[in-house]
């Protein structure tokens, strides 16, 4: 799938969208969700362009890839997440129910949340 520039996370990149951010760095933003489905409900996404975790794995510098996963990590143990658990998440596609064609990683947690097959 070709990386369309329009999409809405590309906006917040360029500053065109405001949004709540809660961690980045030369590679990674990361802000909340603004429809969260848990007491924590932040995405994570790298600032290049890259559609889905398939693009990313496949095309990503080391650099970009480290960056991405030492960010999750970040974010879970500033917020204690680690303790009592954490849900992530990364929808591919129309069958993986992806709305924004911005690799993104939803970080869920700050409660209990319920089985994966009832998130919507
Ligand atoms: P997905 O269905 O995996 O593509 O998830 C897209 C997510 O982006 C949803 O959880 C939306 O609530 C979230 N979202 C959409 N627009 C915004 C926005 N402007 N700021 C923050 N989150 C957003």
């Amino acid at each position: 799938m070709m990386y369309d520039s329009d999409n809405i996370f590309a906006k917040i990149l360029r500053g065109e969208i405001p949004n709540e951010t809660v961690y980045e760095d030369d590679y990674v933003l990361a802000f909340n969700d603004i429809a969260p489905l848990a007491s924590t409900h932040i995405l994570v996404i790298p600032k290049g362009q890259y559609v889905d975790m398939t693009d990313f794995s496949e095309n990503a510098t080391p650099e970009e890839i480290v960056a991405l996963n030492r960010a999750i990590a970040t974010i879970v143990k500033d917020r204690n997440l680690h303790l009592n658990g954490y849900r992530l998440i990364s929808n591919a596609g129309k069958d993986g129910g992806q709305e924004v064609p911005h690799l993104h990683w939803h970080i869920l947690g700050g409660e209990k949340i319920g089985p994966l097959r009832n998130i919507s």
